[in-house]
């Protein structure tokens, strides 16, 4: 098992990765201090609950903790504002008080609503994070969370650091194929951003980490959320550094909005995204090699390469200038230098984007 701390002074918190973790999940909340004279509540979706949330209430009773459960549709439709309502409702009915918490039990989805509901009720009362998927490495590590807004995705949040993440891998084993290529790659990526060791090591070990394999999940998420963990601890609030982490983003989320949300996955759209950065990177000076050693790491994972002709360029350009990340004529983009290591550039000219644009699709 792997213990991991986000350095964050007085919000500083541990990440536990490991087997088995779940069916331990009162022995942590009370070294984190967790109240057991209130009422905590766990937030799961409709995918997640009927496999998991019995083995972690009972885990929690067992060791004295009062838990109550809401369980929302599966789904990014659940990051709503009338779904917010019904969590602080049910926080509301269930008596939660300022010693209590609220548990994130699943993905990103469940992360982001939980954390927010966590950040907002009484000004903001303890939060958990128990990830159940892959791509949850990311999410549940570094205190973003939020709800979407009819209008635009996240728009709706706050910063709020959980008291500690619990990342039993076993819960790993029902994902679908889809969703775990999508999660491997923001694993990847993390690599690409800052370990080039790392990086190599996804691509080697793709096979295990695709099979679900404990041991390989277990040292890949470990490796992931240290990284996450180390950027966030330099630069919690985005101010700097932690824009690194938008690998792959500008393109891919380019990619998400005009091809329709849910046509393709987050990690799917990132992965095309990332291939797009390598192209950017060498034709700013990086050498040839990068395209094709990060495409091939990102096939390795089963994940897309190429952009599908029919999604139109002007289209996809548009999307990216609306993006937050464009400013006066030209792009931010992280792009980079090599496996391992890049750089964020606020320069890059539109029409240079244009060009990669239209290489990604052959
Ligand atoms: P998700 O939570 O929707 O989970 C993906 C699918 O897998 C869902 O259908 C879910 O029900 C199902 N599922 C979850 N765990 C399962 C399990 N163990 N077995 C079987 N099925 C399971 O999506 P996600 O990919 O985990 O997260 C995406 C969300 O994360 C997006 O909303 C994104 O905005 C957010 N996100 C947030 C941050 C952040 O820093 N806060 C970072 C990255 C992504
Ligand atoms: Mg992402």
């Amino acid at each position: 098992m792997g213990t991991l701390t986000v350095e964050l002074g007085e919000r500083s918190y541990p990440i536990y990765i490991g087997q088995d973790l779940l069916g331990q999940a009162g022995a942590y909340f009370e070294q984190r201090g967790l109240s057991r004279k209130s009422p905590h509540l766990i937030i799961s979706d409709s995918n997640t609950a009927p496999l998991y949330l019995h083995k972690l209430t009972e885990s929690l009773a067992d060791t004295g903790y009062k838990t109550f459960s809401f369980v929302v549709e599966a789904g990014e439709k659940s990051k709503s504002l009338s779904v917010y309502e019904g969590v602080i409702t049910a926080a509301i009915e269930a008596g939660l008080d300022r010693s209590s918490s609220i548990i994130a039990l699943g993905g990103g989805v469940i992360g982001d609503l939980a954390g927010f509901a966590a950040a907002s009720y009484m000004r903001g009362i303890r939060f958990v994070q128990i990830p159940t998927t892959i791509l949850a490495h990311d999410s549940s590590v570094g205190g973003k969370v939020g709800i979407n807004h009819p209008l635009a995705k996240n728009m709706i949040g706050a910063f709020h650091q959980p008291e500690l993440v619990l990342y039993d891998v076993n819960t790993l084993l029902t994902l679908p194929p889809r969703e775990v290529s999508a999660g491997l790659a923001e694993m990847l990526k993390h690599g690409l951003i800052w370990d080039a060791d790392f990086a190599r090591w996804c691509q080697k070990n793709a096979e295990r980490l695709l099979a679900l394999e404990p041991e390989a999940l277990e040292y890949g998420l470990e490796m992931g959320c240290a990284v996450k963990a180390k950027v966030v601890s330099q630069d919690e609030r985005e101010n700097g550094l932690r824009a690194i982490l938008n690998l792959g983003h500008t393109i891919g989320h380019a990619i998400e909005a005009i091809a329709g949300y849910g046509t393709f996955l987050h990690g799917e759209a990132i992965s095309i995204g990332m291939v797009g950065s390598a192209m950017l990177g060498v034709r700013l000076g990086a050498d040839p090699s990068l395209v094709q050693e990060t495409r091939a790491m990102l096939q390795s994972l089963r994940l897309p390469v190429v952009l599908p002709r029919e999604l139109e360029t002007d289209a996809l350009m548009s999307a990216m200038m609306h993006d937050k990340k464009f400013k006066e004529g030209s792009i931010t983009f992280v792009v980079p230098l090599s496996i391992g290591q890049v750089e964020i550039r606020k320069d890059i000219p539109a029409s240079l984007v244009r060009e990669i644009v239209e290489q990604l699709k052959k």
